[in-house]
């Protein structure tokens, strides 16, 4: 399976040109770079800019960080799935930690996983528990998360499925997981999918780590954690660290 390395840029940057910059810097650098595929997914209001600014034979797609669940009416602030399909997105992330901190339930980010698979797009569905729930609620947590998330969804669907696990302590805390962490805990999510939906379906389901990943820890996740990507916040805004996180994976 090639590894997948998906960009989340969450507010950031600022501006138009800089974020042109930095997806055309990115896409320079990891050129060359065989069997990963990199997704960077900005804020909404520079998806069209990399649409455009991105050489059309450039590996590098562009992704959304969210979505709304209706494709279309009268829901002041927000986005489809038809629009991001139309701006040449085919992949979302769903139900991230920092979403579910304002105010997304699980069953919001099962709504928003109805719509972007329903639309054939690739949903991302991050998974983690916090600090407080690590000795108490878990794995618990996590099966909720699946399991609630992912309800009433039909297992056809389940081809464009991708899981992050993402330990919300370890997201933009500079406090990362440890790969054995990650290799028990992404074993225990495998295993969850295919009960769910059998093992011929499950096998084919990435399963991706993130929180506070970085140049130097991104091939030992990959390598020992067993994952087959990586979801990279505050280190993506960065060209140089991200296009070596690329490179370290692509190594593995
Ligand atoms: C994220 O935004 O999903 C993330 C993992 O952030 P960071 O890499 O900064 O921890």
């Amino acid at each position: 399976m090639k590894r997948l390395i998906i960009a989340n840029w969450k507010m950031a940057p600022q501006t138009s040109r800089e974020a042109l910059r930095l997806a055309q810097g990115i896409a320079r650098g990891v050129k060359g770079v065989k069997n990963v595929e990199v997704v960077l997914t900005p804020p909404f209001i520079y998806l069209l800019l990399l649409k455009l600014g991105l050489p059309r034979l450039t590996r590098v797609k562009a992704g959304a960080q969210d979505v709304f669940w209706e494709k279309n009416g009268a829901y002041t602030g927000e986005i489809s799935t038809n629009q991001l399909k139309a701006s040449g997105v085919r992949l979302v992330i769903v139900g991230h930690s920092e979403r579910r901190a304002l105010w997304e339930t699980n069953e919001i980010v099962n709504k928003k996983l109805k719509a972007v698979l329903g639309a054939g797009m690739r949903a991302v569905l991050c998974v983690g528990e916090a600090e407080k729930q690590k000795e108490v609620a878990f794995p618990k947590i996590i099966r909720d998360e699946l399991h609630e998330g992912l309800a009433r969804i039909k297992k056809s669907l389940f081809r464009n499925l991708i899981i992050a696990y993402e330990p919300i302590w370890a997201v933009g805390t500079g406090r990362a997981d440890t790969p054995k962490n990650v290799y028990e805990i992404t074993t225990i999510i495998r295993r969850e999918l295919y009960r769910m939906v059998g093992k011929r379906i499950a096998s084919k389901i990435p399963v991706l780590y993130g929180g506070s990943v970085d140049e130097k820890n991104a091939h030992a996740f990959v390598k020992d954690g067993a994952v087959d990507g990586l979801l990279v916040g505050g280190a993506s805004l960065n060209a140089k660290k991200f296009i070596n996180i690329v490179k370290a994976v692509s190594e593995v």
